[in-house]
């Protein structure tokens, strides 16, 4: 198979991000500045060589869960804007909280970044960081600003802290311990490293305006006690920073250029540009400084992008793990067939907004049969199997055992890709809903006294059926009509107006996993709702389907096109020679009805 098309190479639309990049890279903003091919202060990048990248962007992934589609989205976003401006983008772990961080988590972003096709090395180095790094500078920083009377401890309680912050129409009111002198705040700061007072008694904050607008800047909290036991590193510390001072730091430690976040930091970024302004004044930070901008949410139709509860629908086993084709986590998508190139159509597709928006999760389907349409094999298969048998075999071919020869090109695109070979038999398998008692109007398909040509193989008169006391239909018979073999002169004597797809006696029997979405509802957690009330009960239907000889030797994560049915993966888990399982990625339109094609 040839190698898929350079999503990456793909023109882009303009958006107010890459605006911004043409802009800043119009007024060299961020020319000639140093980089010192790591991460570090202002001495650190001043001894370093001019930065051979044109912008720093970064995916800033708290460990503490699996990736999803919102994940992909800014993953695509931050290292497909860094590819396409000569920049570099970083993979850090915002693992600063010492709680909730996994090295399972990180080895699993690590692999679904670089499947989505992403690399985080660059000029000789790999930009992949950790922010618990940065714990040394950042408690250093943190002295600093005390230093400057910029931050000070403030021993009220949470209960106090909260009630004196004030709402959006009254101002807070100041703690009684903001007016201690920076040796006095210093030496209790101290104290909080040393671990002298216990968890929750005491915090720095910034000392900014408790009169502020902007709540955020009403001496936000830097940095809190915490007895917990982190990751990287250990029981060293038993204070850690916040979110809010933290990332801002990592961000220019790494000099990124552009820290591109959701809506709901907006209201951060004046605290972003307070934080890092002064830490450059004091001479610890270089400049010029990253600049913050926000983007909106992707959302996606008939799925949760919420890790809570994506961890809840496999805790409550109502998925079969995070990897379950149905959830929209990177591996989700990765086991269900998506390919990166269509994640990262749809990512790019998307652009960057200033609005949340909702995609349609038909889009994401759309990208994915734009990907495949040119390249997936194609390949027959009946899903749901009924025996087509041609009685007057025998008459035409002179035994019951003949099994005669046919071919039909892997991809119609692609001579180069060769020929499949499968065999049509006297009794060959059909879909059930290709035959008709009582054929509905314009049915073209199986009916009694109906000739349809078996694709790629011979036209076929339908005779009848049979059936079990029930009244199930159990076999369908027909006559071979001689001559009319696919691809010979007399293909085109006998004219019909349907096309059925078939498998003969020679294919395999198979697994094959027919997914759709997992809520009937577009938007199932929406205004609250339990999305356990919306799950939709077939969004897992397992047939015991038969697919032509070929597939046989499907490897692991191949994908093909099962002709008139959609696009389909050999399972990456449980595929395997003798068992063969395939899933169901997409069908082949919104709403596809079987029907009558050309041979
Ligand atoms: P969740 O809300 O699912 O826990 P999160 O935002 O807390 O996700 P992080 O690990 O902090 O998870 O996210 C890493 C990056 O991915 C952040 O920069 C965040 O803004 C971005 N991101 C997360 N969800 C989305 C989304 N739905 N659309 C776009 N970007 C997203
Ligand atoms: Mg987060």
């Amino acid at each position: 198979m040839p190698a898929p098309a350079d999503a990456h190479a793909a023109p882009k639309a303009a958006n107010f991000l890459r605006s911004i990049i043409e802009r800043d890279l119009d007024a060299g903003t961020y020319q000639g500045r140093a980089f010192a091919g790591s991460p570090g202060d202002a001495a650190h990048h001043a001894a370093g060589a001019p930065d051979p990248a044109k912008i720093r962007t970064r995916f800033p992934p708290e460990p503490n869960g699996y990736l999803h589609i919102g994940h992909a989205k800014s993953i695509c976003l931050n290292f497909g804007l860094a590819h396409d401006y000569g920049g570099v983008c970083h993979l850090r772990f915002d693992d600063t909280n010492p709680e909730k961080e996994e090295q399972e988590y990180v080895d699993a972003i690590v692999e679904a970044v670089h499947w989505l096709g992403f690399d985080w090395n660059a000029n000789g180095t790999s930009h992949l960081f950790y922010a618990s790094d940065y714990f040394d500078f950042m408690y250093r920083a943190a002295e600093a600003l005390i230093g400057a009377g910029l931050a000070y401890v403030d021993e009220q309680s949470a209960e106090e802290m909260r009630a004196s912050r004030g709402d959006f129409t009254t101002p807070g009111t100041e703690s009684p311990f903001r007016g201690r002198t920076p040796a006095e705040n210093l030496a209790r700061f101290r104290e909080m490293r040393d671990g002298l007072h216990a968890d929750g008694s005491m915090v720095l904050r910034a000392k900014i305006d408790m009169a502020s607008p902007n709540i955020n800047l009403r001496d936000p909290t830097i940095y809190r006690i915490r007895r917990a036991t982190h990751h990287n590193t250990g029981d060293t510390w038993c204070i850690y920073p916040m979110y809010t001072y933290a990332h801002p730091i990592e961000d220019a430690l790494e000099r990124i250029t552009h820290s591109i976040c959701t809506l709901e930091f907006e209201d951060q970024r004046p605290f972003y540009d307070w934080l890092l302004e002064h830490l450059a004044d004091l001479g610890l930070l270089a400049r010029p400084l990253p600049r913050q901008y926000e983007f909106g949410r992707l959302n996606m139709t008939y799925v949760m992008t919420s890790k809570r509860k994506l961890r809840q629908l496999v805790e409550e086993k109502i998925v079969a793990g995070w990897d379950d084709p149905r959830m929209p986590t990177v591996f989700g998508l990765r086991r269900r067939g998506y390919t990166p190139a269509a994640i990262r159509a749809m990512a790019d597709g998307t652009g960057a907004s200033k609005t949340n928006i909702w995609l349609e999760y038909a889009v994401l389907e759309q990208c994915l049969r734009a990907d495949l349409e040119g390249q997936a094999p194609r390949a027959m298969a009946v899903l749901d199997p009924l025996p087509l048998e041609l009685t007057n075999w025998a008459e035409v071919f002179g035994s019951d055992t003949h099994v005669e020869p046919c071919a039909a090109p892997a991809h119609p695109q692609h001579p180069e890709y060769g020929q499949r070979a499968f065999g049509l038999s006297r009794t060959v398998w059909v879909d059930r809903d290709d035959f008709a008692e009582a054929p509905p109007k314009g049915f073209h398909r199986l009916f009694p006294g109906n000739k349809v040509r078996l694709k790629y193989g011979m036209v076929v008169e339908c005779t009848g059926c049979e059936k079990d006391a029930g009244g199930r239909v159990t076999k369908v018979t027909a006559r071979v009509v001689p001559d009319t073999k696919s691809g010979t002169p007399g293909a085109d004597a006998v004219k019909v107006k349907g096309t059925i797809t078939w498998v003969g006696a020679d294919g395999i029997e198979a697994t094959v996993n027919l997914y759709d979405r997992l809520f009937t509802e577009p938007q199932p957690d929406a205004g609250g709702r339990d999305f356990r009330d919306v799950l939709n009960p077939a969004s897992l239907v397992v047939v015991r389907a038969r697919l032509e000889p070929g597939l046989a030797a499907a490897a692991r994560e191949q994908r093909f096109q099962f002709e008139r049915h959609g696009y389909f993966v050999a399972d990456r888990e449980l595929h395997g020679p003798g068992v063969p399982v395939f899933n169901r990625i997409a069908t082949l339109k919104d709403g596809f009805a079987p029907g009558a094609q050309a041979a």
